[in-house]
């Protein structure tokens, strides 16, 4: 696997290679240009004033005699060579003394400045040096002359290509260290998260990566952490629901077993009160199923309601009756207090029924003898509010924001007399917000307790 380490670097010293060989090439294409223009200029301005040396001294003495001894008194470098041939061709004036009395003809040379006086060439000057590169050869002559720019040229040009290529390493190692420091800024918080993801798949879910980067990579990094978190969360309430519901089983199944077990064993009789023991805790158990597949369906998003107009005040009126004869086994009034005569509303109607029962149930259930349970309908704010509102034993502070979360009892019904599952208003909620509307809770401890429902009312 090629690394982003690799890959980063890679690319960063790329770069810096092409940039250098671009800016030596580009460089080394106009510093040419340059410096020959520039050389040039120099070389004819001292080859110029050469020649106009040589018209006054052919002018002062009429002839080129003695003009050797001048021009060997002239400061040359080892490497320059000024030459002088008369105009038949012969050479008259040699700065190294070497080709005295030749003919330019037969050494080759040729494209020399004229020395004209008066309109008449009297002689040619040619100024030559010697080395470098080898053009300009001079056939036969054992010497290989170049013109004076060529070689001062060269060694500039090399002089300038080694320095640019000098600091092209420099800035390819500076590159390099800074890349790598770069990369690992980039790579280590992704190195990481890649082990906290790791870590995660392995069970770790209490594993939390640590980036405190403000860029891209922290926010990927709060977004996992955060991911992390759900993932505990939700594994968190799969465990505790496998516990409660394990639970729940337990006690209705242990009441069976020993019941049945105290038959065979003619501990108990067969009789009515032991068999009708046994159906109470197997109706129980039917009912927390029910509750648990409803519960389920409802928090995964799959509980599909029945919509249908219905009267929601005609609904609450049936269920009211339905649960007459409980509250008049404790002696409790049931009333309805209806601020209108009828209401149709889109709703699933079982469903709805389902709510108003859990919560008649739970009224009856906390309600001791002789008290009143009032279910009042109205119109709050283009929302229809049903609540339930009883003068029972009322709910701790502490348990009144639990009380809707699945298997919550509160402080009195924790010893499970009461027969409930646990379920009924995390039922309720469920059911209502899928409705669309919302519950809440109210209650005074050892007045009572009020819960409302809020369902959106649908527009005229
Ligand atoms: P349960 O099946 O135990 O009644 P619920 O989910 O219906 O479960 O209720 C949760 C808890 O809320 C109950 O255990 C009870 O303590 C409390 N509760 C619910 N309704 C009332 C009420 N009307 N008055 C007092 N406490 C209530």
């Amino acid at each position: 696997m090629r690394s982003l380490n690799w890959k980063l670097n890679g690319a960063l010293l790329l770069i810096v290679i092409i940039a250098v060989a671009l800016m030596a090439f580009l460089t080394n294409l106009s510093t040419t240009s340059e410096f020959r223009q520039y050389v040039s200029a120099g070389n004819m301005m001292f080859t110029q004033s050469l020649a106009n040396s040589l018209v006054d001294f052919y002018s002062d003495k009429g002839s080129w005699d003695d003009l050797q001894q001048s021009i060997e008194s002239l400061p040359v470098s080892n490497s320059q060579r000024i030459i002088v041939a008369d105009s038949s061709g012969r050479i008259v004036g040699d700065s190294s003394g070497e080709w005295l009395g030749e003919e330019i003809a037969d050494l080759g040379l040729s494209n020399g400045t004229a020395i004209v006086i008066s309109g008449d060439t009297t002689g040619m000057l040619f100024v030559l040096t010697s080395g470098g590169t080898g053009r300009g050869h001079m056939g036969g002559m054992g010497s290989q002359m170049t013109s004076v720019s060529e070689a001062t040229e060269e060694d500039f040009l090399d002089e300038v290509n080694n320095s640019l290529w000098k600091v092209g390493l420099i800035t390819a190692a500076v590159a390099l260290v800074i890349g790598l420091i770069l990369t690992r800024q980039i790579t280590r918080p992704v190195k990481a998260l890649i082990n906290g993801a790791r870590r995660l798949s392995k069970g770790e879910l209490s594993y939390r990566v640590k980036v405190r980067s403000g860029d891209e990579i922290g926010e990927l990094a709060d977004s996992f952490n955060s991911m992390a978190a759900t993932l505990e969360q939700v594994e968190q309430s799969r465990r505790q629901l496998t516990a409660d519901i394990a639970h729940e089983l337990r006690t209705p199944l242990t009441i069976i077993k020993g019941t049945v077990e105290g038959i065979l064993d003619d501990v108990f009789k067969a009789d009515s009160e032991h068999l009708n023991s046994i159906k109470e805790q197997t109706l129980l158990l039917t009912h927390l199923i029910n509750d648990l597949r409803d519960i389920s369906l409802a928090e995964s998003g799959q509980l599909t309601l029945n919509l249908q107009p219905a009267d929601i005040v005609d609904l609450v009126k049936r269920v009211i009756t339905g649960f007459e004869p409980n509250a008049g086994e404790k002696n409790i009034r049931l009333d309805l207090s209806s601020a209108m005569e009828s209401l149709e509303m889109e709703l699933d109607p079982v469903r709805m029924e389902q709510v108003i029962s859990n919560l008649l149930r739970n009224a009856i259930r906390h309600t001791p003898e002789g008290g009143s349970i009032t279910v009042s309908i109205s119109e709050v704010d283009d929302k229809l509010s049903l609540s339930v509102s009883d003068t029972g034993e009322g709910i701790e502070p502490e348990d009144l924001a639990h009380v809707f979360e699945r298997f919550y009892r509160s402080g009195t019904s924790r010893s499970r007399k009461e027969g409930g599952t646990g379920l009924g208003l995390a039922i309720v909620k469920q059911m209502v917000e899928a409705h669309g509307g919302a519950v809440s809770v109210e209650s005074t401890l050892g007045k009572g307790s009020t819960f409302i429902i809020s369902l959106p009312v649908p527009e005229e």
